[in-house]
């Protein structure tokens, strides 16, 4: 078939096989699969509305073994910047996420062997009894894949166990390009792809909220990009005919290579990375290609404010969170850089701006308030809350790490 074809067959709502997804990302018109894309966006999800949550990224360690060659967060363990936040920080952070009306928090940290699983149990625990109306969406695959290592544990072992203990989501970090060559290249300690399928699979059998993520600009193939895409959909089928827990959204960025620091560990940056135009190329790849996912994120944090709204018409119907905070891209100069917090007000201007109606939701998508007139800054102020903290240490755990007071 001929890409026009293959896109009247997505626009009519038929599945493209592997090899068509492949013909069509190559060879379409880059204007008309985006028009396709938010067709079929504003087919599956409220047309007239863009969602967004109101959330923090919470970095509760930097120590990590894994050495990703495109990472410039991480510290080895042993050295000097290493930090474990302790609860009273972590406290802190969901206090003035509630006082912003937020959520959920989403938390992810290094590989840090110093942490063991009572460590994240005891943490969910006092979160939970601590913040009852958060959701506490943490860790990745491969966060739990080390701990499981740590502990000569199964990851479905260590998910229940986390699950009992107050975690309500696995975000789905560290998928990168979902491919062994590619993990190979860029990422060789990292979680394989068959782990980090299975772990999403538990997670989804346990209940929990999930999310599909990839990152493009490895130097990988197109092969490989609908290679990733197609595993990623079938474990959607699978999930969904098995027990109808699936991905909730899907998410997808540009690798973040630029040092900001003295780590150089993007040797290969000079041919990594994806443009704008590729990214909001491969949006709406994305949005025709996984027909069988309802949600698809735009990513302001790692393409600016402008990008991201343009992704709002190829394919995207949610703007993403405010994030509070973030600190791993950060470090590899994408946006947040230059704009660290992005307040609701400031979100909602987006939405608007883009011609949408702004609604906050919660991370299984369900709406929490919509807004049919625009508020003003004073409106959406935050309204903090009283202290849940008297009493709680403000201690490193374990003993030895340094507090984080820039974090
Ligand atoms: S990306 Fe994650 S696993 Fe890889 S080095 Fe950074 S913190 Fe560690």
């Amino acid at each position: 078939m001929n890409p026009n074809d293959l896109l009247q067959k997505a626009a009519d709502g038929s599945r493209l096989t592997p090899a068509e997804g492949l013909t069509l990302y190559q060879n379409a018109d880059p204007t008309h699969l985006m028009e396709v894309a938010h067709t079929l966006r504003l087919q599956k999800t409220d047309p007239g509305v863009v969602t967004y949550l109101v959330d923090r990224n919470i970095n509760y360690t930097n120590a990590c073994t894994t050495d990703c060659q495109f990472c410039s967060f991480y510290r080895v363990p042993g050295h000097p910047e290493v930090y474990v936040l302790s609860k009273r920080q972590i406290g802190e952070k969901v206090e003035e996420l509630l006082a912003w009306g937020g959520t959920r928090i989403l938390m992810q940290g290094g590989h840090n062997p110093a942490l063991r699983i009572a460590w994240y149990e005891e943490m969910l625990r006092f979160l939970k009894s601590t913040y009852p109306e958060i959701e506490l969406d943490c860790f990745s695959p491969s966060e739990i894949e080390n701990i499981a290592e740590l502990e000569g544990l199964s990851m479905e072992t260590v998910l229940e166990r986390l699950n009992r203990a107050g975690l309500d989501g696995l975000p789905g970090g560290g998928a990168e390009i979902l491919d062994d060559a590619v993990r190979a290249r860029i990422s060789p300690k990292k979680t394989k792809t068959a782990a980090w399928l299975h772990a999403m699979r538990i997670a989804q059998r346990l209940g929990m909220v999930t999310s599909a993520t990839m990152v493009i600009g490895f130097d990988e193939t197109w092969e490989q990009r609908v290679a990733s895409l197609t595993r990623l959909r079938e474990l959607q089928d699978e999930s969904l005919a098995s027990h109808g827990n699936g991905f909730t959204a899907f998410i997808m960025w540009t690798a973040q290579l630029s040092e900001t620091n003295s780590l150089g560990r993007s040797r290969h940056r000079a041919k990594y990375g994806a443009d704008y135009d590729e990214y909001l190329h491969t949006s709406a790849f994305a949005r025709i290609y996984l027909d069988n996912f309802t949600n698809f994120q735009a990513s302001w944090p790692t393409q600016g404010l402008d990008t991201a709204r343009r992704a709002l018409f190829a394919g995207a119907n949610d703007f993403g969170s405010t994030m509070l905070e973030e600190n791993v891209v950060s470090q590899a100069a994408a946006y947040t850089e230059k704009e660290p917090r992005m307040t609701v007000h400031r979100l909602h201007e987006q939405i608007w701006q883009a011609g949408f109606t702004p609604a906050q939701r919660d991370s299984r998508y369900h709406i929490v308030h919509r807004f049919d007139r625009a508020l003003t800054a004073a409106e959406l102020a935050p309204a903090p809350i009283p202290t849940r903290l008297n009493g709680v240490d403000g201690a490193a755990e374990p003993a030895g790490f340094v507090p984080a007071a820039s974090l």
